[in-house]
């Protein structure tokens, strides 16, 4: 008997119709009272040996139809290394179809848009790298389900970062990125955490979106809110995970900040700046070109000959984060994307853009935040 389970952390379907292992019909739950869906993770149970084709209808309405194309979903017998599948979309079909087929060799496999990381493991995480030597952790606030928006900081140095993501809860590769990162800054041998701890007071919120991330949201919070939408004007009411990061921000202030998110559509590394501020100075542009030029040197992963259209002067959107935090401190802040489906100048046939990927550009992200603060930031360091 084949069973299709979503009744756990970030999980996400519908069945509509389970007849068989060649007849599995399934949708995409709305996050709670928005219309964005698009994340997905359930389990199937009771298809070892069987030819399967399992079927994602209504995609068409999805978040980002663009997504669909080229996409292949994540699968995993042990929750721990998350292959991909081989899986087709057809536009034409049952208002969008994807199509997944496989012949699990386990009574039970996990599926998932993207290899899941769950609010049990962001607390592991919380808990190891709280119990390393120098870091400190505190609650800057809850979210609207009551959960705590935890904050790690490390090192002690005069310059300020910021390091944050998962505002949208569906891009767990942000998790796996501040997973990568904060694994580097804790490390007790290794140069570059041990030069940016000393040139640099490092602020980390691993999960800004923890309901989110629980209910298995693609974008939004408990109150259907798109958190990366609420930086000009947090409430209490609405975005209280924002209210709390950013007030933590005006308290110490910033120097670089980073926003680390997942793209459904396009296969490739990329970072979206802030270039349509009102108030931009070339100072900021050169930081922004400068890191970018030494993060594609350092890491093959990034380029930037492709990502978003920059806005034009004075257009930007300052309730987004990187918008509002470059206008409000005058610093360098980025928005830094990774593909759902895999970097297309790197491709990886078994697993695609994975967690251990976005495990390297945290760290990676980081020694381009050294040269940055060494190069173009002395400045700050007296
Ligand atoms: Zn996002």
């Amino acid at each position: 008997m084949i069973h299709i389970d979503s009744a756990f952390d970030s999980g996400n379907i519908k069945v509509e119709r389970c007849g068989g292992p060649q007849d599995i019909v399934l949708t995409i739950h709305k996050d709670a009272a928005s219309d964005f869906y698009q994340w997905f993770h359930f389990r199937l149970s009771g298809a070892r040996g069987q030819a399967c084709s399992i079927r994602i209808t209504g995609l068409n309405g999805s978040a980002y139809p663009g997504g669909w194309p080229g996409y292949r979903a994540c699968m995993s017998a042990d929750r721990q290394q998350w292959h991909r599948a081989p899986t087709e979309f057809d536009a034409k079909s049952d208002g969008g179809t994807l199509t997944i087929t496989l012949t699990p060799d386990a009574d039970q496999v996990w599926l998932a848009y993207f290899a899941p990381y769950s609010l049990e493991r962001h607390h592991d995480l919380i808990a190891r790298i709280a119990a390393c030597p120098g870091v400190r952790a505190d609650v800057l606030g809850r979210s609207i389900d009551g959960r705590p928006i935890d904050r790690l900081v490390i090192g002690d140095g005069p310059a300020t970062l910021w390091l944050y993501g998962r505002q949208h809860p569906g891009e767990s590769m942000a998790e796996w990125w501040m997973d990568g990162a904060l694994a580097r800054l804790t490390d007790a041998g290794d140069p570059v955490a041990r030069k940016l701890r000393q040139l640099a007071t490092i602020h980390v919120v691993p999960n800004m979106n923890p309901d989110g991330s629980v209910r298995g949201h693609l974008r939004t919070n408990a109150a259907g809110v798109n958190l990366n939408r609420e930086w000009a004007a947090p409430s209490i009411e609405k975005s209280p995970e924002v209210l709390c990061v950013r007030d933590a921000m005006d308290a110490v202030g910033c120097d670089i900040a980073m926003d680390v998110h997942g793209d459904e559509a396009i296969p490739q590394v990329f970072i979206a700046g802030f270039e349509g501020i009102p108030s931009i100075t070339e100072r900021q542009l050169a930081l922004l070109g400068g890191f970018k030029t030494r993060l594609a040197r350092i890491s093959p992963d990034f380029q930037t000959a492709k990502g978003y259209p920059k806005a034009r002067p004075g257009t930007a959107n300052l309730a987004m984060s990187t918008n509002q935090l470059a206008e409000r401190f005058g610093c360098l802040a980025m928005t830094l994307e990774m593909p759902f489906k895999d970097n297309d100048d790197l491709p990886c046939a078994d697993f695609g853009w994975s967690p251990a990927r976005s495990q390297h550009l945290g760290r990676d992200c980081l020694a381009a935040m050294l040269e940055t603060l060494i190069d173009d930031l002395g400045g700050l360091m007296g």
